[in-house]
């Protein structure tokens, strides 16, 4: 239980890979902000899972595209539980289209959600973090696509390349507060994110995995885990969990 004590926001916690994500740093000993955004049976859950276990947690609804949302659920945070010690930049969507064919809103949602929404919520934890002077866990969920591009995103590989940068730009700012700031970029993960894209595109990305297959929620989440409890000389740094995708 090392994280006992400590509190932990997750965005998206309420489904795949932010669902995982809160249930380890549940186990690990934290009380967790499950934040969503309309999907309240999915977050109600997710919290019944985190207390059958033993865990405490609470569930938010906040749009991250919004800074004044976001920080109502950082003073909710505080309120509620006294302190904040680590934030999940996890929410994201997907909405794909060659270039010539991508509506304008597609690529605003995108950006707005996977990249601004990682300069609210970090917006919205930095005064308190520095405040509490007990440092603090910063981590961003990217991607692969941010690091090497893929034809159809141009707008969700933009916004996690722009997370990446975002990443190791704010981790030069805040390393004499003691506070981290790392990513992690996910290959192809099993979630409802993937679950719809095409079998044929699915068939054309195995044989590039050198493990053989796609990737568990759970397995991003041992990553989100090293970097919240013991990575305390790690920052600015990209973790993959691609099962060798990029190699
Ligand atoms: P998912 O299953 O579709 O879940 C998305 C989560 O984001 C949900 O909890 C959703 O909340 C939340 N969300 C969406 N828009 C939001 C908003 N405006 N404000 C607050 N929450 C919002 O996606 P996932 O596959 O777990 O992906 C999680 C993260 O990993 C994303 O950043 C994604 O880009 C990244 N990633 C995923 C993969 C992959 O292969 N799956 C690969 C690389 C990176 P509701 O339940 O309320 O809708």
């Amino acid at each position: 239980m090392t994280l006992k004590e400590k509190v932990a926001i997750v965005t998206g916690g309420s489904r795949g890979i932010g669902k995982a994500i809160v249930l380890a740093l549940a186990r690990a000993g934290a009380a967790v902000v499950i934040n969503y955004q309309e999907n309240e049976d999915a977050a109600r859950d997710t919290l019944g899972e985190v207390e059958e276990s033993g865990g405490k947690g609470m569930v938010y609804r906040a749009d991250v595209r919004h800074l004044p949302e976001c920080e109502k659920m950082v003073k909710a945070t505080l309120d509620h539980f006294g302190r904040i010690d680590i934030l999940i930049n996890n929410a994201g969507i997907r909405r794909d289209n060659i270039l010539a064919l991508m509506k304008e809103e597609d690529w605003d949602v995108v950006l707005d959600i996977n990249l601004k929404g990682v300069f609210n919520c970090c917006k919205a934890v930095l005064r308190p973090l520095l405040k509490q002077k007990r440092g603090g866990k910063i981590i961003n969920i990217a991607s692969v696509a941010g690091m090497v591009g893929n034809s159809g995103q141009t707008n969700y590989a933009a916004a996690k390349a722009g997370v990446i940068a975002f990443t190791k730009s704010l981790a030069k700012e805040l390393g004499k507060r003691g506070i981290t700031v790392n990513a992690v970029a996910p290959g192809f993960i099993e979630t409802d994110m993937t679950e719809d894209l095409p079998d044929q595109l699915k068939e054309m990305i195995l044989p590039r995995i050198s493990l053989e297959r796609f990737g568990k929620p759970e397995e991003v989440a041992e990553a989100v885990l090293f970097l919240a409890q013991n990575a305390n000389y790690t920052t600015g740094s990209v973790i993959l969990v691609d099962g060798g995708l990029m190699l």
